[in-house]
């Protein structure tokens, strides 16, 4: 997501994720379908969930799902999962017929189901699979944001980011467990909904007042989500994968149609196909950029990207929020990171890539100056005493919404990309995310498939920079040897000592001569020892050194002095 706290400027039934490598949970969800029922009067909500989930031979007896503040009406157990996916009927008397009433303990925040025992009944019947039909009302106190919006009418929008799916949504809330999701709402006739994925093939349209959405990947539950309320839908021109045609569409109130089309989203479709020739194919079905109440500057779920409506108010939204959260649909969405402490993995990489789509559109000079402010954002911020790895935060993930995982991540990118070079780093990363899709990942991950495709042990790369905190800050000292026609140089590692020192293995300097060209020289500096000595051949007497003059590196430079 693109937060406003740090102000930065910024169907395969039942088959198993492709990638999946990590090891299974004991139990693990592979499909939630939810039925609500919304209100035009009211903010009470109606959910039918039915939570299909596969469980290991001697796995756990009873299924814990995250719930908060709900009333529970009735819950039902079903090992005859191959009858779930007959079209379901949205009433709760068909439903009993199919699940066996079952007695469930609730305390308000955790919903436990004890499980029968897996079926032997029929051959056709998948042992290991069953499915839950939970019935809940209730006043979300969070998650589900029921109000109005800038304009005065009543909307609801989900804002599940990190964990307040469970306010709304029967779940096991955690980003490493993913599964498909659909959607059924029933809301006012008035009202338009969006959610992820797309209407079922060979169900009947959206209905007025009936919406049906479905996607076949699974995704985080942070990223499930639904908009209602009275919305302007445009088309833009679809992106075109071979014989897929993926639907982008502009979801905006009336009253702000004309601006979201003519400016933040004029290039929507181009920023999509940038990602498809970096990385690879669009992963979903289709894709809405929607304004809504979020709380986010905007929120990347997953196929149906909420975006915060006040910007669009008032003219000012720009498109590199649509380039990061665009970019999040591969790293964020299809790829997510296993566990909080490593969100640098999608927020490092929607930071880095809203400045290189924006390059391959407008030119270099687009990411040049987003890496610059990232790196002010950074220095300037109050986690430089931090590694971006951090597990300190793990049960306030929002405290992870900081200048590490999105400005300092984006850099992790950049460095390794001037390391590795431009071609081991898109294989690399296009390596990555055909492993992980639909999946989850952590930073181990990534570093074994970077260091195999660079063919190179990176170990002190990504321990410097991801495990270690701060960054280097450089006294430079020189002097001329017109003899020798070299410069002498002494290069003092000045951070604090807690953070470590730091391997820059290509320094570069830049002599500015006295017709004003400037001459490169790179030089080494090690992590063995605070300072390092270097001399380099130069034919002429420098008028002045400049310390990285093409911002490869994060850094800062304290002191530059002639001796
Ligand atoms: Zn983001």
């Amino acid at each position: 997501m693109r937060s406003r706290l740090l102000g930065l400027a910024a169907v395969a039934l039942l088959s198993m994720p492709r990638g999946s490598v990590s090891p299974k949970p004991r139990i693990g969800v592979l499909d939630y379908r939810f039925v609500v029922t919304l209100s035009e009067s009211s903010d009470t909500i109606a959910v039918d969930a039915y939570v299909t989930f596969e469980r290991s031979p001697g796995g756990p007896d009873t299924l814990s799902l995250d719930l908060i503040g709900m009333t529970v009406d009735s819950v039902g157990y079903t090992n005859a999962v191959w009858t779930s996916y007959v079209p379901y009927s949205d009433t709760a008397r068909a439903k009993v017929k199919r699940f066996a009433p079952v007695r469930f303990s609730f305390d308000g925040r955790v919903l436990r189901i004890p499980l029968g025992k897996p079926s032997t009944a029929s051959p056709s019947v998948r042992q290991n699979y069953a499915q839950v039909a939970i019935s809940y009302h209730g006043v979300p106190q969070d998650g589900l944001i029921e109000g109005t919006n800038a304009h005065g009418h009543r909307v609801v929008f989900a804002d599940n980011w990190p964990e307040r799916a469970r306010f709304w949504l029967a779940t096991v809330d955690r980003p490493g467990d993913k599964a498909r999701v659909s959607f059924v709402v029933h809301a006012p006739p008035s009202w338009k909904v969006v959610s992820n994925g797309v209407q079922p093939f060979l169900e009947q349209p959206h209905a007025p007042g009936r919406w049906w959405w479905s996607t076949h990947e699974p995704i985080p539950t942070y990223t499930m989500v639904i908009g209602a309320g009275e919305f302007t839908v445009s088309q833009h021109r679809p992106v075109i994968n071979g014989r897929d045609t993926i639907p982008l569409e502009v979801w905006t109130y009336p009253e702000d149609s004309a601006f979201a089309d003519s400016v933040p989203f004029r290039r929507a479709t181009e920023i999509v196909e940038v990602m498809q020739r970096l990385i690879a194919p669009f992963p979903y079905e289709k894709l809405a950029h929607v304004q809504s109440s979020t709380k986010f500057g905007g929120m990347e779920n997953a196929s149906a990207i909420f975006y915060a409506e006040k910007p669009y108010v008032e003219r000012r939204m720009g498109e590199g929020v649509v380039r990061h959260e665009t970019s999040h649909q591969w790293f964020g969405d299809a790829v997510t990171e296993r566990d909080w402490p490593d969100i640098w993995l999608s927020e490092g990489f929607a930071t880095y890539f809203d400045g290189v789509i924006g390059a391959v559109l407008d030119g270099d000079s687009v990411l040049v100056n987003r890496m610059r402010s990232n790196a002010e954002d950074y220095f300037k911020s109050a986690v430089t005493d931090r590694p971006i790895v951090d597990s300190g935060y793990a049960a306030d993930p929002i405290k992870l919404l900081n200048a590490n995982s999105y400005p300092k991540g984006a850099w992790v990118l950049h460095m390794l990309r001037s390391t590795i070079g431009d071609s081991a780093f898109f294989r690399g990363l296009r390596t990555y995310y055909r492993t992980y899709r639909d999946s989850t990942a952590t930073t181990e991950d990534f570093q074994r498939v970077i260091e195999k495709e660079a063919r190179a042990n990176l170990g002190w790369f990504f321990h410097q920079w991801l495990y270690q905190p701060g960054y280097p800050q450089l006294d430079v000292t020189w002097q001329y040897d017109a003899g020798a026609r070299k410069v002498l140089l002494g290069i003092t590692q000045r951070q604090k000592p807690e953070w470590g020192l730091f391997r820059l293995p290509v320094l570069t300097l830049g002599f500015r001569g006295g017709d004003g060209a400037i001459v490169r020289r790179d030089v080494t500096v090690s992590e063995r020892s605070r300072v390092t000595s270097a001399r380099v051949d130069l034919p002429f007497a420098p008028a002045e050194v400049r310390v990285d003059p093409d911002g490869k590196l994060l850094l800062r430079v304290t002191a530059i002095v002639r001796r």
